[in-house]
C-alpha cells in the first residue's frame, strides 16, 4: 500500500490518472476525461496544415475539477 496513490481530490479512491494540467493523482471518479479533437476545420490554420497534420486526431486526457473549468479550450463554436 506504500506505493499506492490516494486520489488528491476525494482522499478516498487509489489514484490511477493523473491531471494532465497539475499531475494531481486522481481516481477514476475524479478525472474527468476530456478529448480534444484536432483537425476540426475551426483549428486549422492557413499556411500551416503540415504543422496541423500531425495533430489530425483525438487526444485523451483526464483532468481534476478545477483544472477542467480553467483549460483553455480552443474556441470552437461547433
Ligand atoms: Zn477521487
Ligand atoms: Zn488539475
Amino acid at each position: 500500500m506504500a506505493d499506492t496513490k490516494l486520489c488528491e481530490i476525494c482522499n478516498i479512491e487509489a489514484a490511477t490518472q493523473k491531471c494532465s494540467q497539475c499531475a494531481k493523482p486522481l481516481c477514476p471518479k475524479c478525472a474527468k476525461e476530456f478529448i480534444m479533437q484536432f483537425g476540426h476545420p475551426a483549428l486549422s490554420i492557413k499556411g500551416h496544415e503540415k504543422a496541423a497534420i500531425g495533430r489530425v486526431g483525438r487526444e485523451k486526457n483526464y483532468y481534476c475539477n478545477t483544472c477542467l473549468e480553467n483549460l483553455e479550450v480552443p474556441d470552437l463554436n461547433f
